[in-house]
């Protein structure tokens, strides 16, 4: 067994990698508040189906749909991207579907963190076969200089550099997905 610290301490060290704070816990709550004020004025009139991606989204959707002043409803879907532990495979297969009817509905799809867009241009190709009436994507996070996919992400919670970043549901070989912030891998020390 091995304790780990869920606070906002400034250094994680996992093995021999040192990964350091990126963004708090104050900082992930405050904009996650936002887009979901965002997303209740957009989404006024409607009755949206958010559907997270496994596992990664699984915080952030949490507590996104906890600021949705909305009915609203929820679904998740699970990817498989074979690789190893910080490098996508580029190949990705669904090992969850839905288990709602999205036909004519307005659809919110809620990921961890877009890199090259392979998941979420995956996940456009399969929303348009169930005919919903609108399909938005929101993000937490977004690695813009990694995109190689042509996606378009509605919501994003945050802009960051192609780093590997662990914490609030991302993992590091399926750990550490309890840590209330995100914490960037520090290479030699720099960011
Ligand atoms: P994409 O399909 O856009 O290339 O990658 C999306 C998926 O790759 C995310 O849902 C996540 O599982 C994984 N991923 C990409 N970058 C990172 C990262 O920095 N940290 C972690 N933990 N996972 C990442």
């Amino acid at each position: 067994m091995s304790r780990i610290n869920l606070d906002n301490s400034e250094e994680l060290m996992i093995g021999n990698e040192k990964f350091v704070l990126f963004l708090s816990e104050e900082e992930i709550q405050n904009r996650v508040k936002q887009l979901g004020e965002q997303i209740t004025k957009e989404y006024e009139d409607k009755v949206p189906v958010f559907i997270g991606l496994l596992n990664g989204s699984f915080l952030f959707m949490a507590d996104l749909i906890k600021h949705i002043a909305l009915d609203c409803e929820i679904d998740f879907m699970r990817l498989s991207s074979y690789g190893d532990a910080k490098i996508s495979s580029g190949k990705v297969t669904m090992v969850k579907d839905l288990n709602c009817n999205i036909t004519g509905r307005d659809v919110i799809v809620v990921e961890d963190i877009v890199d090259t867009g392979l998941s979420i241009s995956y996940i456009e190709k399969l929303m348009e076969h169930h005919n919903p009436s609108s399909v938005k994507i929101a993000s937490l996070l977004l690695k813009p200089d990694s995109l190689k996919y042509d996606v378009k992400i509605d919501y994003i919670g945050f802009k960051i550099p192609d780093k590997f970043v662990v914490g609030y549901g991302l993992d590091y070989a399926q750990k550490f997905r309890n840590l209330r912030s995100i914490y960037v891998l520090s290479e030699n020390g720099v960011l």
